[in-house]
């Protein structure tokens, strides 16, 4: 399989490492929203959430968490995002399962996020009746 972030994860492609150990490596995003945008990458290939096994979806925000403190204290950041998408229709534009670490400062000018619609009675009840019956299968 020819994919880019296999290969930059377990080191056929150089890329700034800041972390790595036998599960992950942390590398800076090429495209950067803000100073010091990086990407926890997996070094198994998983398309997404739904195909990362839960061992390593724990491993991995445990990894963000580790990741968002150092980066926070180091870079002196004013906030911080954790983005991660999944499908085109969300964002996802390389299909091997990455979390972004997207340190923020004030007036940085990063802008992503979405515009709020408001919440439908209909939505609502829709919603919770669809998620509650999947949780129960
Ligand atoms: P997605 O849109 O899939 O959530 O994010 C993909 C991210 O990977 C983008 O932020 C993009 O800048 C970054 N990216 C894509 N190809 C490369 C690459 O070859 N090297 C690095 N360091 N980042 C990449
Ligand atoms: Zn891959």
């Amino acid at each position: 399989m020819d994919c880019i972030f296999c290969k930059i994860a377990n080191g056929e492609i150089p890329a700034a490492t800041l972390y790595e150990d036998d599960d992950f490596r942390v590398i800076m995003d090429m495209g950067p929203a803000a100073k010091g945008h990086s990407l926890i990458l997996p070094k198994q290939h998983y398309a997404n959430i739904y195909e990362l096994p839960e061992e390593l979806a724990v491993k991995a925000f445990s990894l963000a968490k580790k990741m968002a403190t150092a980066m926070t204290k180091a870079l002196n950041t004013d906030g911080f995002n954790i983005v991660q998408n999944n499908g085109a229709a969300a964002g996802q534009t390389v299909f091997h399962f990455h979390m972004h670490l997207i340190p923020r400062y004030e007036n940085d000018g990063a802008g992503f996020g979405w515009n709020p619609g408001s919440l439908t009675d209909a939505d609502r009840e829709e919603v919770l009746k669809k998620v509650a019956a999947v949780l129960a299968e």
